[in-house]
């Protein structure tokens, strides 16, 4: 990465801090460019994109890789777009302004990577996996939610607990899908990882 990359970089990541906008945290970020970037993949398919901050990396981690990426936020969505013309890459980054539940996406895709609504992710995952490539793969992020998972107790609130037990449920949902192998990871804030068998 060149040192103005570097600099655009680390001004959308100031931005998202500044903001309270969530995007991956490093050890996130790495794995999934890490992905990316060795296992042929040619396109992805983004459900969350924030500011755009991942699907630039994405994007920066392997020259061949297409990105479509869905965000139902209006003021991320547009930011996602100045961001990703900063970077010269809107011959390679589809932005869509949409609530992914009620978008049909075309196409096939090599990897689905999932990182909005921690609430939804079944929902997500059995919209779009008709857009999953023989042999593909969809990615989670926030499976540990910031160490939450597994550690609900009295103080937290119903809606914090009630958004937990939902990522407990797709836990258990990814592990009942036996056409699938799936590897939870403990890197950054929780990956699973589900490749179609
Ligand atoms: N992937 C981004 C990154 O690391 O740079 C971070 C995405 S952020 C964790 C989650 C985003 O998903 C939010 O901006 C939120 O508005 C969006 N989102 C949540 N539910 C959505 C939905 N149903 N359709 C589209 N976007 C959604």
């Amino acid at each position: 990465m060149n040192d103005n990359i570097y600099n655009q970089i680390k001004e959308i990541k100031k931005y998202a801090l500044d903001n309270k906008v969530p995007i991956m945290v490093d050890d996130g970020i790495d794995f999934l460019t890490n992905f990316i970037a060795t296992n042929k993949v040619e396109n992805v398919l983004e459900v969350g994109t924030a500011i755009g901050y991942s699907a630039i990396m994405m994007a920066l981690s392997n020259p061949n890789v297409k990105i479509t990426t869905i965000e139902r936020d209006k003021d991320r969505y547009l930011e996602a777009v100045k961001n990703v013309k900063k970077f010269s890459l809107e011959n390679r980054i589809t932005l869509i302004f949409k609530d992914a539940l009620e978008t049909s996406i075309d196409g096939k895709f090599d990897v689905i990577f999932l990182d909005a609504a921690k609430g939804q992710n079944i929902h997500f995952f059995e919209k779009f996996e008709k857009n999953l490539v023989e042999g593909g793969t969809i990615i989670t992020d926030n499976m540990n939610f910031h160490g939450l998972v597994g550690n609900e107790n009295e103080t937290m609130s119903r809606n914090l607990r009630g958004l937990i037990r939902k990522i407990e449920e797709y836990q258990t949902y990814l592990k009942n899908r036996t056409d699938f192998t799936v590897d939870f990871l403990s890197i950054g804030d929780g990956i699973a990882v589900a490749t179609k068998k």
